[in-house]
């Protein structure tokens, strides 16, 4: 693969900052070792001291003094090193990445701790897409993609979709308008996606779909961007196989989240891809946030380290049953509020239902203007679609917060606010 012409000029002409690879090899060195090097500050005069972080099963993460100065100081922009060695092993078992070993030799594949998957997104999108460039995704799509994606200026081509996700055919009818042997400057080079659980969907790719997705993406040559925050919040087992696992050429980057099974507020996600696309990502965060909260990585390192995969994958069986249950709470109470106004699809992962209300063109009005009246609020379609002022009948409901009770009551409530529409 060549990486050059898939790179905006901006991301092209980032260049390591020289104290930042310092504080890479000061943290790959001995204790021995007298830098003089970091502008680092002295941790003596900040104000903590150690703290102790109880878990619900009974267990503590302990920072003692020295581990807390660690906490509070610079790190390197990849990643603490225990943490990513963590999540290389994670990464080889669920995806075993056909280009991987993460090893230096055939090392193809890198990764780097993000601040939450958002900004590994964000950072993906500038280093990829020039104003003028056209990037396929299925819409609608999280507003979140949208934000990060519309002000670079590109040409975003929506690729139809349903329940199983994008639609390959469709996308082999959008792309036949290129000529896959003369690449032109508005042949997409980037192809973006949420495979699992969709926001706000909640559709999910089958693994035959992801095959002839990546078959296209050989022919026109285009990179792949897997979103997957909801990959472990998949009800069904086998999990699906992922593009990262389908990825014999080194074009798929993909960023994954801790946010919906250990913490939203801590930050913390991680991608993975080819070494020369994640080297550009951590340039940028070099630049920009420098790395995210060495505390953050320290408690999550601790908590996985102590656990292990299997502990780890345990903790993950806990959290899909209770999406489970609160995914069935929702589809029953929908069986019976909605039935008569309303259609929507099952989902299989994530912790969003995503519903069409029959006779109504345009939820927008509904939810922003009726909807608090009636004390119920669910967010309208429309700003999950590339132009959020067309018209949209959807609307999507999170089954992450609420109780099954307050779900029938909601569900209820938003029955009445339809009858009273039409
Ligand atoms: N600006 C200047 C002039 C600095 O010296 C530093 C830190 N060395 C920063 C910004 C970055 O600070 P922070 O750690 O708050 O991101
Ligand atoms: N991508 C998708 C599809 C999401 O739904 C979300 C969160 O809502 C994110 C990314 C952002 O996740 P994080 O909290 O890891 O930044």
């Amino acid at each position: 693969m060549n990486y050059s012409r898939f790179l905006t000029a901006v991301s092209a002409a980032r260049k390591p900052s020289p104290i930042r690879i310092l504080t890479e090899l000061q943290q790959r060195s001995p204790p021995t070792l007298i830098s003089l090097a970091g502008g680092a500050p002295n941790p003596d005069t900040f104000p903590f001291h150690s703290a102790s972080i109880k878990m619900k099963n009974g267990e503590t993460i302990e920072f003692d003094g020295a581990m807390m100065k660690r906490a509070l100081q610079y790190s390197g922009s990849y990643g603490i090193p225990e943490l990513i060695s963590w999540m290389k092993e994670l990464q080889k078992r669920l995806h075993n990445p056909p280009t991987a070993s993460f090893s230096p030799e055939r090392g193809q594949m890198e990764m780097c701790v993000t601040t939450g998957s958002q900004e590994g997104l964000c950072k993906v999108f500038e280093m990829l897409v020039n104003p003028g460039d056209t990037v396929l995704l299925d819409a609608p799509t999280y507003s979140g993609t949208l934000a990060a994606l519309q002000p670079l200026g590109c040409n975003i081509v929506n690729v139809p979709s349903d329940q199983y996700g994008m639609i390959p055919d469709s996308l082999r009818d959008i792309l036949a308008q290129w000529d896959s042997h003369k690449p032109d400057s508005t042949t997409p080079k980037v192809l973006y996606t949420i495979p699992n659980g969709g926001n706000p969907t909640g559709a999910s790719m089958t693994l035959e779909r992801k095959q002839k997705v990546y078959e296209l993406a050989k022919k026109y040559d285009f990179l792949i961007i897997e979103d997957d925050p909801y990959y472990f919040l998949q009800f069904q087992k086998p999990w699906a196989s992922t593009f990262l696992s389908l990825d014999v050429d080194g074009r798929v980057i993909r960023t994954d989240s801790f946010s919906k099974i250990l913490s939203s507020g801590l930050r913390i996600g991680f991608v993975t891809g080819p070494k020369p696309l994640v080297d550009r990502v951590v340039l940028h965060i070099q630049a920009s946030t420098m790395h995210t909260s060495t505390l953050t990585q320290l408690m999550v390192s601790q908590l996985l380290h102590g656990w292990g995969q299997e502990g780890f994958l345990k903790h993950i069986d806990g959290v899909v049953e209770f999406y489970r249950a609160q995914r069935n709470a929702m589809l029953s109470s929908a069986d019976k509020w909605l039935k008569d106004v309303a259609e929507w699809h099952a989902p299989v992962a994530g912790m969003f239902l995503w519903i069409k209300l029959k006779g109504i063109k345009d939820t927008q009005q509904l939810i922003m203007e009726k909807a608090l009246e009636k004390e119920v609020l669910l967010v309208p379609g429309g700003v999950f679609n590339i132009h959020s002022s067309e018209p949209c009948p959807y609307v999507r409901a999170a089954f992450s917060l609420s109780t099954p009770q307050q779900i029938d009551e909601a569900f209820k409530r938003l029955s009445a606010l339809i009858k009273e529409a039409l």
